[in-house]
């Protein structure tokens, strides 16, 4: 059987008495769409900001591809191959698109690599870009500044920003906020493509959209984990609906 990309045993992370993550034990395996779901509050932007490097845990730990990245500074994690989107829009506005990617790809050299070989950089860091800007499906709009373009050619630019970085493993958070449903359908259809050849993690309130895109959902309540399943386990299980939706007869 395949070994886990990344796992977490025991991961915990309290703000003062606010136990925001707790005692969180996830094994996310290679190529699978894993999405994290609860209420508002349960703690998952916590967790994808542990994962990320983004905060330090209290106790527990985090391995990828089995090396221990527990304490990891987010500089780190992007390097070792984990990117991350944030649920507000993290973008260069007056920046062309191209630049934008152009900076993301940046972000993933070591900074000594980039003072001693800039001739070679600039070569590997453009094609990244642009690599980076097709994949996201932005090719034709690479000279025009990113605060101009829509909402949801933003949130498309931002996952080309992260994939600029080259990493196996994409951590989203809420990548559908703020849509409408045409702008949605694109992004699904941006994160299916992605899922070829990427592990995916996210965050995402859009039921109907988790549902279609998981392959195994994990459902937090209170910075525990309930249950992890398939979509149909989670959607069938009396567990979830009763401790996150309250009604037994509501669906997902
Ligand atoms: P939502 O779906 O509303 O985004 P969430 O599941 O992502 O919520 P978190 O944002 O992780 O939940 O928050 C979990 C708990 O931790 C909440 O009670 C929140 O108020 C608290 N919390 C999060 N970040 C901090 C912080 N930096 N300082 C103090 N408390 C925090």
């Amino acid at each position: 059987m395949a070994e886990p990309l990344l796992q977490t045993c025991a991961l915990t992370k309290s703000f003062g008495a606010i136990h925001a993550v707790q005692n969180v034990t996830i094994d996310f395996m290679p190529g699978e769409i894993h999405a994290i779901i609860g209420p508002n509050g349960a703690g998952k932007t916590t967790l994808i900001n542990l994962l990320s490097g983004d905060l330090e845990p209290t106790a527990g730990e985090i391995m990828f591809r089995g090396v221990d990245i527990t304490r990891s500074p987010v500089d780190r994690v992007s390097q070792m191959g984990i990117g991350r989107s944030y649920q507000k829009t993290n973008l260069f506005t007056d920046f062309t698109c191209l630049e934008n990617c152009w900076l993301g790809a940046q972000s993933r050299l070591s900074s000594s690599f980039r003072f001693f070989r800039n001739a070679l950089d600039y070569d590997e860091v453009r094609e990244r870009a642009f690599r980076a800007l097709e994949l996201c499906g932005l090719t034709h709009r690479r000279h025009v500044a990113a605060g101009t373009i829509s909402h949801g050619e933003q949130r498309q630019l931002e996952i080309g920003m992260m994939l600029a970085t080259e990493p196996g493993l994409l951590l989203l958070d809420e990548p559908l906020a703020g849509m409408g449903t045409n702008e949605a359908a694109e992004i699904i259809k941006l994160l299916k493509m992605l899922s070829k050849d990427h592990t995916l993690i996210l965050i995402e309130h859009d039921m109907d959209a988790v549902f279609a895109i998981a392959d195994v959902l994990t459902v937090i309540v209170n910075g525990r984990v309930l249950e992890t399943g398939t979509p149909h386990e989670i959607h069938n299980s009396a567990t979830v609906r009763e401790a996150y939706l309250g009604a037994p007869e509501e669906a997902i």
